[in-house]
């Protein structure tokens, strides 16, 4: 499973979203970040800066 938390991204922020691929991961948190924080306009490294956040979640946890 894929994690992201808009946290690291975002300080503050306690969002965040799981899914099976880093594809789903993206789309989920571009549509957060559009409602939440106001990015109407995604910058192109907006997907990188996701993508270099996305962590495998541990099992154990
Ligand atoms: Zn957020």
């Amino acid at each position: 499973m894929r994690l992201f938390e808009c946290g690291s991204l975002v300080p503050g922020c306690d969002w965040h979203t799981r899914a099976d691929s880093d594809a789903e991961v993206v789309r989920r948190a571009v549509e957060h970040l559009r409602q939440s924080h106001g990015e109407t306009l995604i910058r192109e490294n907006m997907v990188d800066n996701i993508k270099a956040r996305i962590v495998e979640e541990t099992k154990a946890a």
